[in-house]
């Protein structure tokens, strides 16, 4: 008989305590409320954080992939490599952008596989978006060393990867020093379900100053100085526009939010960590269950940050479908998800580029047997233990 509870355990939350809350009082009562120094301080402050050269705060990670692949150069026909198992942003600014998001499969961890990308490398690729999926870095070195080879851009897709680490370096941060001649970025999301929220925000990270500089003047119109220089006592009224921009810029309102936010990271990050290990402790040795990977050993030195955690069902073992599964969580007041629906899977990308499900095995594999379970800083001891003890439940009333 399940347990069912008063209380939801809803499938996400964000952690936002009173220093949070402080920080956004004291700008509103500040008389500055859009892009000003609270902004810079936050950009300074990231980028010290992962090791970056320069970080431009975006109004979204949406907004920075595009003015990413925008500043590097992407134009109508090029070809984007990227995994079909992400956020359909990630494709969609491609289409904005008139190049072709040409959709690789992706490898048992769920990124993009290397393999793939040597396999749809033509004379036209011009860019690889890697997503670091749920947190779980994507092999950079080989990615860049391709990249390398073929002169091809990088924007890492580092949505979920606030906090991630491979080859003893933080995604977006200045690693990989062999392969400084790629140009570039890596773009994060503060959406609220991510590991860092602004409400609504996103970073760019780069190495060069040149594609910080550019992005930053396209965040505010094309205007070749912020509004900040604009309007303060000792600043001019005078600018020039060298090129149309977009209205893609953060507020200082978010970046109070996102400064009280980055103090915690890595604690945030410990409690995931701390939940994840949890599930898969409760999980690994079930026939029906799969549990996410894992960063470990030598062969894969990096520290997952744990955005989501992400369970496959066997389903040849379950007599239930994912679907039906994600109905018996929420018959108990759990909420889960499923990240993602693949792009190839979309009524739009299948009929304007062709995509047919057969054309990518494993994300195929993959997507119908996926769960999102709940997985955030703010779940107490009791609701990580009551999600464990439904799964677990509904395996048993279930299986085969
Ligand atoms: C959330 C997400 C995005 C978009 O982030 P926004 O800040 O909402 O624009 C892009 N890619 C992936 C993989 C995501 O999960």
């Amino acid at each position: 008989m399940a347990v069912l509870r008063k209380r939801t355990i809803p499938f996400c939350l964000p952690t936002i305590s009173e220093r949070e809350i402080e920080e956004v009082v004291r700008v509103l009562k500040s008389g500055w409320l859009t892009t000003g120094e609270v902004t810079k301080g936050f950009e300074t402050r990231f980028a010290e954080y992962v090791g970056a050269s320069y970080a431009v705060a975006v109004a979204s990670c949406t907004a920075g992939l595009f003015l990413s692949l925008r500043v590097l150069g992407i134009k109508e026909g090029d070809e984007v490599l990227l995994p079909t198992l992400t956020f359909c942003a990630t494709a969609n600014v491609c289409v904005h952008l008139g190049a072709v998001p040409v959709l690789c499969d992706v490898d048992d961890n769920f990124t993009i596989a290397v393999d793939e990308i040597q396999k749809k490398i033509t004379p036209r690729t011009r860019a690889i978006i890697p997503v670091h999926f749920a947190g779980f870095p994507c092999r950079m070195d080989e990615i860049l060393d391709i990249a390398q080879r073929h002169n091809l851009l990088v924007v890492e897709d580092a949505a979920h990867a606030c906090g991630t680490e491979y080859g003893g370096s933080k995604i977006g941060g200045r690693s990989f020093a062999l392969v400084k001649s790629v140009p570039r970025t890596a773009v994060f999301s503060f959406y609220p379900t991510k590991n860092l929220t602004t409400g609504e925000g996103g970073m760019v990270t780069t190495e060069e100053k040149e594609i910080a500089e550019r992005i930053r003047i396209l965040t505010l119109h094309g205007i070749s100085k912020d509004a900040f220089a604009r309007y303060r006592m000792d600043g001019s009224w005078y600018y020039d526009l060298k090129e149309p921009g977009y209205k893609f810029n953060l507020t200082d309102i978010q970046s109070a939010l996102g400064i009280r936010q980055l103090e915690r990271i890595d604690e945030f990050i410990a409690r995931r960590t701390y939940l994840a290990n949890k599930y898969s402790a409760a999980f690994q040795n079930l026939s029906e269950l799969e549990t996410p990977p894992e960063v470990k050993g030598a062969s894969y030195e990096g520290r997952h940050s744990w955005h989501l955690y992400v369970l496959r069902l066997k389903r040849n073992a379950l007599l239930i479908t994912r679907d039906e599964f994600i109905a018996e969580l929420k018959r108990r007041n759990i909420g889960a998800s499923v990240h993602f629906i693949p792009i190839h899977r979309f009524a739009y990308y299948k009929k304007t580029y062709g995509y047919k499900s057969g054309d990518f095995p494993n994300a195929e594999d993959l997507t119908d047997r996926i769960i999102s379970l709940p997985l955030y800083p703010m779940m107490t001891e009791e609701d990580v233990d009551y999600v464990i003890y439904s799964v677990l439940e509904i395996v048993k009333r279930f299986r085969r």
